[in-house]
């Protein structure tokens, strides 16, 4: 039952022998894909908007860089790395149309097509290889002689050979040094927005908010508040990170480990359980994705006014005093904030 993890050894390069590489997109993910596919040998070319601010760096970087349509015309492959709410728009102009058949379309999340933003012709594989982690570490630890892991799917096996193909790609970004999972496209895109939402952007993001809020109205200083919840979110999750959950467990204090195991449930409780439901169920319904599209065309304003107001929170101001302190950027004097 459980999942099988793809290791570096069961995996061939072979199927990118002879081939080229179109990655669209030189941003977070794209930078570092083609760098690593590039090291692994594979012949990769950038396709880009002409004039734009990726352009020159690829070009520096020693990549041959042409305009989308080009580059997708010269490759075999082409890695769509670019904005998931901008790759409706030029895969309809810029890509879709030079296609040829056989020819492999990778993602690296599923958004766009699960949600049926984009619909390949048939005569193309769909692959993904989604990495689980910034593009930035995708390229340090490929550096380091490791690699971040990936999931990776198939939407559509045209020439029979798409999971030879995606493995391929896994392996030349490094992945399967960290090692890989089958998925699907909806497994992945489903369970990347409700991970993000319920957990690690939303979820985090509220949970250590409302944890300064109480303490701030309790009368505690927000600096106190800020060490307390904030900062030491960071150790905590390295702990967590490194060891699992029991292991951090053994390595707070026993008053820790008590309080936490006693009190955690109640505070995170069967409520927020069904809060998670009801947003995982709004994500598995389309709901989200067609909300996020029409405010992504209306231009955002919605998401702007959000950020706005967590930019003034009193989180934001104390944490901007203690920032250069903490991080040894406070320059000699005016950074404000006393120190302990
Ligand atoms: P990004 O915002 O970092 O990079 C975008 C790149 O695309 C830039 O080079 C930008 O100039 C270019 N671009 C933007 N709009 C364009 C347009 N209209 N036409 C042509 N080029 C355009 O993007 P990213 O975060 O690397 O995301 C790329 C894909 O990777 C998305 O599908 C995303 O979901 C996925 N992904 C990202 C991460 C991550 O760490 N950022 C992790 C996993 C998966
Ligand atoms: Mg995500």
């Amino acid at each position: 039952m459980a999942a099988r993890i793809i290791r570096d050894e069961e995996v061939s390069l072979d199927p990118l022998k002879g081939r080229t590489v179109a990655v669209i997109g030189y941003g977070s993910q794209g930078r570092a894909q083609a760098l690593n596919l590039r090291d692994s040998g594979v012949n990769v070319i950038l396709g880009l908007r002409p004039g734009g601010r990726s352009w020159e760096r690829a070009r520096r970087e020693g990549f041959d860089v042409y305009p989308i349509p080009e580059a997708v015309e010269r490759a075999d492959v082409v890695m769509v790395l670019i904005p998931d709410m901008e790759q409706p728009r030029v895969w309809r102009e810029q890509i879709e149309p030079r296609l040829g058949e056989g020819m492999t379309v990778d993602f690296a999340h599923g958004f766009t097509v699960h949600y049926g933003l984009i619909k390949p012709p048939e005569y193309v594989d769909v692959v993904m290889v989604a990495p689980k982690g910034p593009g930035q570490l995708v390229r340090e630890e490929y550096e380091r002689g490791r690699g971040v892991p990936a999931l990776v799917a198939v939407y559509q096996d045209y020439t029979g050979r798409a999971w030879d193909m995606v493995l391929a790609l896994a392996k030349g970004i490094g992945a399967t040094r960290a090692g890989v999972i089958k998925t699907t496209f909806r497994e992945e895109t489903e369970t990347d927005l409700i991970g993000e939402q319920t957990v690690l952007v939303g979820g985090l993001m509220e949970l250590i908010t409302k944890g300064f809020e109480t303490l701030v109205e309790l009368g505690y200083q927000p600096e106190v508040a800020y060490f307390e919840v904030l900062n030491e979110a960071k150790l905590i999750m390295d702990l967590i990170w490194r060891y699992g959950i029991t292991g951090m467990l053994e390595r707070v204090s026993v008053t820790a480990r008590y309080g936490g195991l006693t009190v955690g449930p109640r505070v995170i409780d069967e409520h927020v359980r069904e809060n998670m439901r009801r947003a995982a169920e709004r994500v598995r319904s389309g709901e989200f994705a067609r909300e996020w599209l029409r405010e992504y065309e209306s231009g955002m304003r919605n998401l702007e006014r959000l950020m706005e107001e967590r930019r003034r929170h009193l989180i934001e101001e104390v944490g901007a005093r203690l920032r250069p302190i903490i991080f040894g950027e406070a320059g000699g004097g005016g950074g404000g904030g006393e120190g302990s």
